[in-house]
């Protein structure tokens, strides 16, 4: 199937093939005629499957087929994101495939002055793309209008939920007209996300796409043994021993992300970390400065890498394996994108086997264990007990043994769920507990 066959007008499908893309990806080839169709949708699909396009070109299709060019601007779509990045992502998208159709768009996310944002809205937008938080500071502050939105998107609805952002979704719902198109998109179906569905959703056509990379043959995936304190050491040299130009790296912990970069800095390699606690404007700087190729190394944490659009990464190394399965699937789905080649390769100590045990049950299939000369796990160490938690210990090499922790497995502590910013960030530890995850 090509784009032309979509019965997307010739602006979009101008900006479409200045991209380079003939042919839609799976989601976009189903998601597309339901959109144009005026039918509400449940997309399971993930970031990496381009799901982005998928919803950005039948929307703006949508919205010139209605489009009038007399009276003011009004909010007419409104997509919401759990994350600032993914927000200026959506918004980057949006611009590129509306570049020859008149609309306006703009994102609004916390962490940034209020005021230029105000002033945009007033002069008049036709799609908003927002955080949560954001968008409701200004519904209460009277600076947004919503009366007029067509379509609501919401893009990563279960890491919104995730995130604690269900009561806001709600808030923002009960002000918006009945009568509207709704898209939801979510990699994964749980419980809540069925009910949020069942609230949102008239009649939607349901689109799923394989969960790319939990066989996906174009990751190459491997574990390298090594002793916790051991780890920055080895990525260092795996950097230069194999002269690694592009790497994505994740850490379960700010504290964790920020000491690798430092070091990696001490030891001459360019490197950046984003997470949490950085400003937007450090976050945008970090992703910008990777993706030109300024520094070689970006380290991030799984919320601040959620979404991120990098394209054809080519390396993605888990410095520490996530303590929830399914965020490995989530980080490895940042190699291989679209048609490349990637390998994922995830540094494990002697704290993580249940971890890693999690994992290959998750994604069924065992990853081959190697070990690199010099870097040789001492069979003495014994498992410490990993302690999620606000400041981000985040286990050995950080932290010392709890008083009185017995050595044993690396069973997960479980960390206190804190209280959740409203503008996309989040105030807990970013090493999230699985109890964060229950229910799910
Ligand atoms: P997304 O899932 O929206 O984050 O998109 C993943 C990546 O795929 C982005 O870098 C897109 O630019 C790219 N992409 C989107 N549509 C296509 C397509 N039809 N063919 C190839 N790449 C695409």
């Amino acid at each position: 199937m090509l784009f032309t066959e979509l019965n997307l007008s010739a602006p979009i499908l101008k900006a479409v093939s200045e991209e380079g893309y003939t042919t839609p990806t799976p989601v976009q080839a189903q998601a597309i005629p339901f959109i144009l169709d005026g039918r509400d949708m449940l997309a399971g699909a993930q970031t990496g499957t381009g799901k982005t396009a998928g919803f950005t070109l039948p929307m703006l299709e949508i919205l010139s087929r209605n489009h009038h060019t007399k009276g003011p601007r009004h909010v007419r779509v409104l997509i919401l994101t759990p994350t600032r990045e993914l927000a200026a992502q959506v918004g980057e998208s949006v611009k590129t495939y509306g570049k020859y159709l008149p609309f306006k768009s703009t994102v609004i996310f916390g962490g940034v002055g209020i005021q230029p944002q105000i002033t945009t809205l007033r002069n008049g937008v036709d799609i908003l793309i927002a955080t949560p938080g954001r968008l409701l500071d200004h519904v209460s502050q009277g600076t947004v209008d919503l009366r007029h939105v067509e379509m609501l998107i919401l893009d990563e609805a279960d890491r919104m939920l995730d995130m604690g952002f269900v009561k806001d979704i709600r808030r923002v719902i009960a002000i918006l007209p009945q009568k509207r198109q709704n898209l939801l998109f979510s990699a994964t179906y749980s419980d809540e996300i069925k009910k949020l569905c069942e609230s949102i959703l008239r009649n939607p056509a349901v689109v799923e796409v394989a969960r790319r990379n939990t066989s996906s043959e174009l990751v190459t995936q491997r574990v390298i043994l090594v002793d916790c304190a051991r780890k920055s050491a080895l990525f260092g040299h795996l950097v230069k021993e194999n002269k690694w130009e592009q790497v994505l790296v994740f850490t379960r912990t700010k504290h964790q992300a920020n000491k690798l970069s430092e070091y990696l800095q001490k030891i001459g390699i360019a490197s950046a970390a984003i997470h949490g606690n950085k400003s937007q404007a450090a976050r945008t700087k970090a992703l910008s400065d990777f993706k030109e190729g300024k520094v070689k190394i970006l380290v991030a944490t799984d919320i601040a890498a959620r979404g991120l659009d990098i394209d054809q990464l080519p390396h993605v190394v888990n410095l520490e394996l996530p303590n929830i399965a399914e965020d490995y699937v989530h980080r490895i789905g940042r190699t291989g994108r679209a048609g490349n080649e990637g390998e994922a390769i995830s540094l494990v100590c002697v704290d993580e086997y249940d971890y890693l045990k999690g994992i290959e049950k998750l994604i069924n299939r065992k990853l081959d264990r190697d070990i690199v000369a010099g870097f040789e796990p001492d069979p003495d160490i014994p498992a410490m007990p990993i302690v999620q938690g606000r400041g981000g210990g985040g286990g050995r090499g950080n932290s010392q043994r709890p008083q009185g922790a017995k050595p044993q497995g690396a069973k997960p502590q479980g960390s206190r769920r804190e209280p959740q910013k409203r503008d996309g960030s989040s105030h807990r530890s970013e090493g999230r507990s699985n109890d964060s995850r229950r229910g799910r």
